[in-house]
């Protein structure tokens, strides 16, 4: 075989030569490109490794928070569902004192009211009582056309009385004859009140002068029976006189009644005393 010409064989190494060149630059590419994807991916290994961690420790901690306000929840329940129970035991108490809570009210409300129009000593009707239920029935006598009757008392020499036995006795008189006053009273509607030390007024309404006399006959009647001792006055007991006016009324003037009970009270008394005056 003849031999090849030697500058050939060196064009052919130089050619072998420049391949390998261009395959070693070739490798050496490849192998920077795969350093720089395997850099890269260490790197984001990295990061994403430590976002991990990150968002670990981020969920824990947000777990730990949880618990914490699961806790607190917890409490406050606790504590809600205590200050509810208590409530629902004081709601109870209230309602089942509630008809005596109203009831103690209204008592004392009613006591009130009474004690504004009640006199203390003897327990009748005081002077503004007795002044409503004048204009009271003077407006309902006129609108029925029905008579209204009055009398006025007062006891006779009751100042000589308390003189002999003392302010303490005399109110105890007073005390009886307002008892014996009430006796008389039969019909719903009558008022006995005291108006002022030692008088008294019965207030009658639907009553005329016949009505009326009887009842301070009856009066008259029972204080005599009574026979409560008054060593000053001429009768030697306690009497009273009587001022004593009916009348249908026909205007608004109410005061009429009063002024002609009175009118009548002084008269009985200048005539004398334990009597009655129509
Ligand atoms: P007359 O027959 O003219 O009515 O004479 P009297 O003495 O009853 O009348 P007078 O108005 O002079 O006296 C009334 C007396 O009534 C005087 C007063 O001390 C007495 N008196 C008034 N209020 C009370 C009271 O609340 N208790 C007592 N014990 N006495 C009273
Ligand atoms: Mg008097
Ligand atoms: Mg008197």
């Amino acid at each position: 075989m003849p031999g090849k010409n030697p500058y050939v064989k060196v064009l052919d190494l130089e050619q072998t030569l420049t391949d390998l060149h261009e395959t070693v630059e070739r490798l050496q590419q490849e192998r920077n490109d795969l350093e720089i994807a395997l850099t890269t991916a260490i790197e984001h290994g990295d990061a994403i490794e430590s976002q991990l961690e990150m968002a670990n420790r981020q969920l824990q901690q947000e777990v730990r928070e949880r618990l914490t306000v699961e806790k607190q929840l917890r409490d406050l329940v606790a504590t809600i569902t205590q200050k509810s129970r208590d409530l629902e035991v004081v709601l109870q108490t209230i309602t089942e004192h509630a008809d005596q809570i109203d009831l103690q009210w209204l008592g004392r409300y009613i006591e009130s009211e009474n004690a504004a129009r009640q006199d203390s000593l003897t327990g009748l009707a005081n002077r503004r009582q007795l002044d409503e239920a004048i204009s009271h029935e003077w407006k309902r006598a006129r609108r029925e056309n029905q008579p209204l009757c009055m009398i006025m008392c007062d006891v006779d020499h009751f100042k000589a009385y308390n003189d002999l036995y003392g302010h303490p006795t005399g109110d105890e008189c007073l005390r009886r004859l307002a008892d014996l006053l009430r006796c008389v009273l039969r019909r719903e509607g009558d008022l006995a009140a005291r108006y002022g030390g030692e008088e008294f007024v019965l207030l009658l309404p639907n009553t005329d002068a016949e009505g009326g006399r009887q009842v301070a006959e009856h009066i008259s009647r029972l204080l005599e029976e009574a026979a409560h001792a008054h060593d000053g006055s001429p009768t030697g007991q306690i009497t009273v006189s009587m001022g004593l006016a009916a009348m249908v009324p026909e205007d608004d003037k109410q005061d009429r009644l009063f002024i002609e009970a009175d009118r009548l009270l002084y008269l009985a008394k200048q005539q004398g005393r334990n009597r009655i005056s129509e």
